[in-house]
């Protein structure tokens, strides 16, 4: 079965190839970005690649169209990352295609595509069949990009009419403090917290730690007491810190779901039924606002600074 493989990056791309290491069959790569570099480290990976110019969707998804009616796909995978989300499902509209998000294995059987998605905020494990040609949407971050094993060729393809939208800037976002994906330590902060200001303890608590804030959504969606890159769970950043530290948030699934990687949950709530402590390590049943300030004494203490 010929399967084509579309990503933003060379490393996207890597992780589809791994998701699809134990099919046999042809690969065609669809590489979806302006850059040149990208491409030749793109076709490093040995496949050929045509280089959709572009980073607008709209024109990336009729440029693969094209790719789609030249190599007749039996599969086509990506990294269920935003942009290749639209393209893809653009592309399911238009051809009537079967379309799979949240994919974890995929193989091939009998002639059908088989593949498991996880569901329910990833509780449960969902085994599925697709006649081809199928579209899978491999989870991010879950297979070892496959390293380059040759030289493939590069066609270089161009939108050909303008699109309906238009890209008019490109700006780079102002992160607040340290990035939750890389920190050791997460404090994380709830509907707990009755103000803004009361962040502070928070904060204190992740510096003296040497880790990050992020907070449930409706701190970091609605509210917007912290920047939407602080933000944890299904919709936000999955984060596999060593520590998490759950303060003043309820145990949502859909928050759980962010955290799952953590080797350590502590958490913290007045509630004793608070769902959070089904999942906890750790759990202290107290009023942040109690416990903040004795934790940040006593680690102030430890460190020689109270
Ligand atoms: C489609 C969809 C996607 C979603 N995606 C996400 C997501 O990505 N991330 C996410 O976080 N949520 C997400 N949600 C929302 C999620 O369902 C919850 O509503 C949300 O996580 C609750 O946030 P919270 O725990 O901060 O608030 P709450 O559920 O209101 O919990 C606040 C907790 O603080 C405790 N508390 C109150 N005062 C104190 C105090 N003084 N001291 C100690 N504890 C105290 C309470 O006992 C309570 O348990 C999503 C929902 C939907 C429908």
């Amino acid at each position: 079965m010929k399967i084509l493989v579309l990503g933003e990056t060379s490393r996207d791309i890597g992780e589809s190839l791994s998701a699809i290491s134990s099919i046999e069959g042809d690969r065609v790569v669809a590489l979806f970005s302006t850059s040149h570099d990208e491409a030749s480290r793109a076709s490093a990976l040995g496949y050929k690649v045509y280089h959709l110019n572009t980073r607008n969707t709209e024109a990336a998804y009729k440029l693969l169209v094209k790719v789609y009616e030249a190599e007749s796909p039996g599969l086509i995978v990506s990294v269920s990352t935003k942009n290749p989300r639209d393209v893809l499902s653009r592309l399911a509209g238009l051809l009537d295609l079967p379309l799979a998000t949240n994919v974890r294995k995929i193989s091939v059987g009998d002639g059908k595509i088989v593949y498991e998605r996880a569901v329910l905020s990833e509780r449960s494990i969902s085994l599925e069949e697709a006649d081809p040609p199928a579209i899978l949407l491999v989870m991010p971050r879950l297979f070892k990009p496959i390293a380059g094993e040759g030289q493939g060729s590069i066609e270089e393809l161009e939108p050909s009419e303008e699109p309906a939208a238009r890209i008019l800037e490109v700006k780079r976002k102002e992160l607040g403090g340290a990035r939750i994906e890389e920190a050791d330590v997460v404090v994380g902060v709830g509907r707990g917290f009755r103000r803004r200001e009361d962040l502070r303890l928070a904060f204190e608590l992740a510096e003296l730690l040497g880790g990050a804030v992020g907070g449930s959504r409706p701190i970091a969606a609605d509210l917007k007491w912290l920047p939407e890159d602080a933000w944890i769970g299904i919709s936000g950043k999955r984060i596999s810190p060593k520590l998490y530290i759950a303060v003043g948030i309820s145990g949502a699934p859909q928050h759980m779901a962010g955290v799952s990687g953590s080797k350590i949950i502590v958490a913290i709530n007045k509630d004793k039924s608070a769902p959070i402590f089904r999942y906890a390590d750790y759990g202290i049943v107290a009023d942040l606002y109690e416990i903040l300030p004795i934790l940040i004494r006593k680690l102030k203490e430890r460190k020689g600074l109270g």
